[in-house]
């Protein structure tokens, strides 16, 4: 787990040394509002990079929490490198997430990153790790694995990748990809084929002659397109298919396999960030949130109570005095708090349903990681709200900058938004304070309001819904 911030200088006994300074590793994906599994690969990534010389590591989504917008704020220092962990440059790593995470640079990223300033930090934004060309090794692992041995001349290798008509370059990746493997002389023909662009994945007898195939998905995680869409269109029934008297092998994508993490590895430890001092209103949210909870807490949903042996206890306000709660360790408590009683995926964790039935303990310092697993980004977000330094932005600022398939919600009405506010926010523990709704006190300062400062991307997606198929 992440290291845990002290408290603020002015909080601090006066012979406890200042925080070292250190340096933050974001690992951001693309996350869902529907399962877990996209999330999972981004989660095992930063597990894996926590040996990598970062002082801490954290992680960033489009779709769930800590959203792309809040996750800047939620690094412990001023010196952050971001990595984007996705298969492909193109559309998300040149727009969308430079944009969200308010980067002036749009466009290809050079070699070596770029480097901007924001929110007071230091933001190295690196390429994402699908170019790199080692991963032509880890692309042959997968094929072995689902086909051990093979006969060069009668096989052909198929790398499957997603594609996209918003940006070209998506391709270049899996293409590139695909022809150093085709150059390792181990098989009879590569090709690189996809699901939403042409050469399209259902025309693969098309580009493999008569030759038996093994076809490896060039995906950042297991999921919908690769255990549902991707077969159905290519017509297999499982790992190993007969179709036409020829033999089909249909690897696990890449992007999961172990090999990965040295991939990533080598890739941050390339980046040129430099220790710096902790960010201080950053250093300033936690200071507040431990002497608050020194009083005992709600968080929304959560209870933080004081223990006599200086640890806390963090368990579901409504689980009070409740016996046999299933006591969850630290590290397994955003996994567990990402679901809801039914089982139901929570991509955004204010929105009511936090699970019943679970009780954490922690010490003092690890409560910034108990709070950031169970509510990301909530006590930054509060902590700059009391402060009057929360920008707040507008539905229509939101609306004017989506694009791709949000693009529509530049032309929804207030009836629309509004709409989508009554099925989603009335359900969230937040305050849409971008919808003009006002927030006095948040669990801060002496009240219970948890801020939103701009609608997430459930909502947007939602209004997008509504567009497209208005409710009844
Ligand atoms: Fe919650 Fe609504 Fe804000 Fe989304 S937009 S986080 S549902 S208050």
């Amino acid at each position: 787990m992440p290291p845990t911030p002290d408290p603020t200088p002015a909080a601090l006994p006066p012979t406890l040394p200042a925080p070292t300074p250190g340096r933050t590793l974001l690992v951001l994906g693309h996350g869902s509002h529907l399962n877990a599994d996209s999330a999972r690969a981004v989660h095992a990534h930063a597990r894996t990079l926590q040996g990598a010389g970062f002082d801490e590591v954290l992680t960033g989504f489009w779709k769930e929490e800590p959203s792309l917008r809040q996750v800047l704020r939620t690094a412990r220092y001023r010196e952050v490198t971001v990595l984007p962990a996705f298969i492909s440059e193109g559309y998300f790593t040149e727009e969308v997430i430079p944009r969200e995470l308010g980067l002036r640079h749009q466009g290809r990223v050079p070699d070596g990153g770029v480097t901007e300033t924001v929110a007071g930090r230091t933001v190295h934004y690196l390429r994402p790790y699908g170019i790199h060309a080692a991963m032509t090794g880890v692309l042959l692992d997968r094929a072995r694995e689902v086909c051990p041995t093979w006969t060069p001349e009668r096989t052909a290798l198929v790398v499957l990748g997603h594609g996209t008509r918003r940006n070209p370059r998506s391709k270049e990746a899996i293409e590139a990809a695909a022809r150093r493997a085709g150059a390792t002389g181990l098989f009879a023909h590569a090709a690189a084929l996809y699901l939403d662009e042409p050469p399209h994945a259902a025309d693969w007898r098309e580009h493999t002659g008569g030759l038996d195939v093994i076809m490896v998905p060039f995906f950042a995680s297991e999921g919908w397109h690769t255990l549902d869409t991707m077969p159905a269109e290519l017509g297999l029934s499982g790992p190993v298919s007969h179709l036409d008297g020829r033999v089909v092998s249909y690897a696990r994508p890449v992007g999961t396999h172990p090999a990965v993490g040295s991939v990533l590895t080598r890739l941050v430890q390339e980046a040129p960030a430099r220790p710096a001092p902790v960010a201080a209103d950053h250093a300033a949210a936690w200071a507040a949130l431990a002497t608050a909870a020194e009083g005992g807490l709600d968080v929304g949903e959560l209870r933080v109570t004081p223990q006599p042996d200086g640890t806390f206890a963090l368990h579901h306000a409504a689980d009070a005095g409740a016996p046999g709660l299933t006591r969850v360790p630290l590290d397994d408590l955003a996994t567990w708090t990402g679901r809801d009683n039914q089982g139901e995926h929570r991509p955004i964790r204010t929105r009511r349903g936090l699970p019943r039935g679970w009780q954490a303990r922690v010490p003092r310092d690890d409560l910034r990681a108990a709070l950031h697993a169970v509510y990301p980004a909530v006590t930054e977000e509060a902590h700059a709200w009391d402060a009057g330094k929360l920008p707040v932005t507008p539905w229509a600022d939101t609306a004017a900058r989506q694009s791709g398939r949000y693009r529509p919600v530049r032309r929804a009405t207030p009836e629309t938004v509004q709409a989508a506010r009554e099925r989603l926010c009335a359900g969230c523990l937040r305050t849409p304070l971008w919808a003009g709704e006002p927030l006095a006190a948040t669990f801060l300062s002496g009240g219970t309001g948890l801020p939103c400062a701009e609608a997430c991307t459930l909502l947007v997606s939602d209004v997008a819904h509504l567009l497209e198929a208005p409710h009844p």
